[in-house]
């Protein structure tokens, strides 16, 4: 059985004895929770992947505390990073560094690099520092399916299999945190997030973005796999397809299918007694709840009709990616 408990002196003994002794433990970040091991230790590491069925070619994210001298780990630390680190640390932000290869090699599946975050969330930082170690850590869900911005997720997914949960309450921030490879004359976006290209931008003049294109929506048929996803079948609109998106909401209908429109504030009125779940007003609302609405629709949705909201730019990147990731190919899962 898995134990859900509130973040206090006995629960973090209790989570460094598990961690101390090769196991996991999932803790609330701003961003999602996280399924952390001790990083020096490959057999815990390991296990992260086991657990969750992650592919081992898919590195983990090493997560410190505020005063974690990160110099230990990782080398070459160019100036830009040290301006972004000073700005939007401890935040969202992941960077990428040059790896002193301290940690186990299966954090980064080999890679001579190594991902660094330093959390916000208080809790989080609760947790590291009481353990004062590197702690790899994903996003604690069975790997593919919607990340997880509660407690109540983690154990949704992971009940049973893991000993441990932190519950920290619901994450604000709700997307996982921005990617960024500081091994570079300027740093590069390698998964966009809350913090955006064009923050990054304004603190440091330059910001290469590497795969995403703005806006995006991935509906090619190449593509593999869906990730972030519902358990039900899913189709994304773009907002201009609205007529499209609400024509087949009342086809499925007709059929009897139990149908659900995923949209924004905007969208949502002009759906009249369609049901829908509504992912808010600002980019920040949806980036915080779309996780959640996700899961919350998957139980007794068997479609899920997601409509892209009339916004681009800044987190909603992020917000775009995840909602394409999660929904943008219907037929696959
Ligand atoms: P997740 O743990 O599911 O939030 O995913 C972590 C993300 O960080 C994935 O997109 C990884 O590919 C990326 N990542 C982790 N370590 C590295 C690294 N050393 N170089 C590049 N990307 C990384
Ligand atoms: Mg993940």
């Amino acid at each position: 059985m898995t134990r859900i408990l509130k973040i206090d002196s006995e629960s973090l003994k209790e989570a460094q004895k598990i961690i101390t002794s090769g196991g996991v433990v999932a803790f609330p970040t701003e961003t999602v929770y996280g399924l952390g091991a001790n990083a020096f230790d490959t057999s815990a590491v390991n296990s992260i992947f086991e657990i969750k069925g992650r592919p081992n070619d898919n590195p983990l994210i090493v997560h410190v505390h505020r005063d974690y001298d990160i110099s230990e780990l990782v080398y070459d630390i160019p100036d830009y990073a040290v301006t972004l680190a000073k700005k939007f640390l401890p935040g969202p932000l992941t960077m990428v560094y040059k790896s002193r290869g301290k940690v186990s090699s299966a954090v980064s599946c080999g890679m001579d690099t190594l991902a660094i975050r330093i959390p916000s969330h208080e809790g989080a930082q609760k947790f590291l520092k009481y353990l004062d170690l590197p702690i790899a850590a994903p996003s604690a869900n069975i790997s593919k399916h919607v990340s997880p911005t509660s407690a109540r997720h983690v154990y949704a997914d992971l009940n049973g299999k893991i000993d441990l949960i932190l519950d920290g309450g619901p994450c604000y921030g709700g997307i996982e945190s921005t990617v960024l490879d500081c091994t570079s004359d300027i740093p590069v976006i390698l998964r966009s997030g809350l913090i955006s290209q064009e923050m990054i931008k304004e603190t440091v003049g330059e910001c290469g973005e590497y795969v995403f294109k703005e806006g995006g929506i991935a509906r090619s048929p190449g593509m593999k796999y869906r990730h972030y996803s519902p358990r039900c079948k899913s189709v994304l609109y773009e907002y201009a397809e609205i007529e499209k998106a609400v024509a087949l909401y009342d086809a499925e209908r007709e059929k009897g299918t139990k149908v659900c429109i995923l949209c924004d504030d905007k969208t949502a009125e002009f759906l009249g007694s369609r049901r829908f779940l509504s992912l808010g007003k600002t980019p920040e609302d949806m980036a915080a709840n779309l996780y959640s609405k996700l899961r919350e629709c998957e139980n007794d949705t068997e479609l899920l009709i997601a409509i892209a909201p009339d916004m681009r730019g800044g987190i909603m990147v992020g917000v775009m990616n995840r909602l394409s990731k999660a929904c943008g190919n219907s037929n696959e899962n």
